[in-house]
């Protein structure tokens, strides 16, 4: 295919597409240009086009990044890989992925904590409700293992069930801790009055929710919660007996309105 970079710039993504009628994967190559806002998509496997050049005002240079998932003409699509380096240069360069973690004490505000993370400009790409087993929690935790408060801390976490989240945008690692505030809540009141500790947190150990503390910590801790092996990991703790399905339509995620529909304070989390 030719192109001149200067003329019409393009972005490239592996993108997939689950197909329910046929019920597999089907994988194609997509192409953005900014300069009037068309796209393109190619069958990978079958090496044909199969969206021919449009328009599609709907799509956004800022929603092109690997692990987002977009919509294109009522189809959503999962951005699995970059097409190629020109691409991963211009958009791939400060896209982090973090964990956080809504503990137990703060699982009723998880309505008000997805919509300062969407504000902070991070975006959720995976979660988890469980409720972890003292070794699983003493895993998670394992570089506090000899700190005095391990055992309030396990106690703490291992009490109710706690929300893992994968999040990313730019810079997440350290924009979430931002957006979490100092570890103990009552000094977060004090510094950083508007932070999620000090809003939702309690005291030293009590305080809302974790985040990774580094890059290396993030991979560590996705891995944990979200394991690239299917079937490890803490299981979800939503049962059949207890639980209902909410599915929020793509429209509204990419609206950020996805904290609209979250369990308000009422409702009794899972256990
Ligand atoms: P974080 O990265 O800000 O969460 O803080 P740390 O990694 O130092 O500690 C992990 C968790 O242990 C904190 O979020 C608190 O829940 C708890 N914790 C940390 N320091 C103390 C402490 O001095 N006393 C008590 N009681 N709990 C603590
Ligand atoms: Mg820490």
């Amino acid at each position: 295919m030719h192109f001149s970079k200067d003329s019409d710039e393009r972005f490239a993504f592996l993108a997939e597409w689950y197909d329910p009628s046929a019920a597999l994967l089907r994988r194609y190559q997509l192409l953005f240009y900014p300069k009037d806002g068309t796209v393109e998509m190619f069958d990978v496997k079958n090496q044909r086009i199969f969206l021919r050049r449009t328009k599609y005002d709907e799509l956004h240079q800022e929603d092109l990044f690997v692990g987002n998932r977009i919509n294109v003409f009522s189809r959503q699509l999962n951005l699995i890989g970059y097409g190629d380096q020109y691409t991963a240069n211009k958009l791939g360069s400060k896209k982090e992925r973090t964990l956080a973690m809504i503990k137990p004490d703060a699982v009723t505000k998880m309505g008000d904590i997805i919509q300062l993370i969407y504000e902070a400009n991070l975006i959720v790409t995976k979660a988890k409700m469980t409720k972890l087993t003292w070794k699983q929690a003493a895993d998670f935790y394992t570089e506090h293992q000899s700190k005095s408060f391990f055992n309030n801390l396990l106690q703490f976490v291992t009490s109710g069930p706690v929300i893992a989240m994968e999040l990313m945008g730019d810079d997440a690692v350290s924009a979430w801790r931002k957006l979490l505030g100092p570890t103990d809540s009552g000094v977060a009141r004090k510094e950083a009055a508007s932070s999620l500790r000090a809003q939702f947190g309690t005291d030293g150990t009590k305080n809302a929710a974790h985040g990774s503390d580094s890059l290396a910590s993030a991979a560590r801790e996705l891995e944990f919660f979200f394991p690239s092996t299917a079937g490890h990991g803490p299981c979800n703790t939503a049962k059949y007996t207890d639980s209902t399905c909410c599915v929020i339509k793509p429209h509204a995620v990419s609206e950020g309105k996805e904290h609209l529909h979250s369990p308000k304070p009422t409702l009794t989390p899972l256990t």
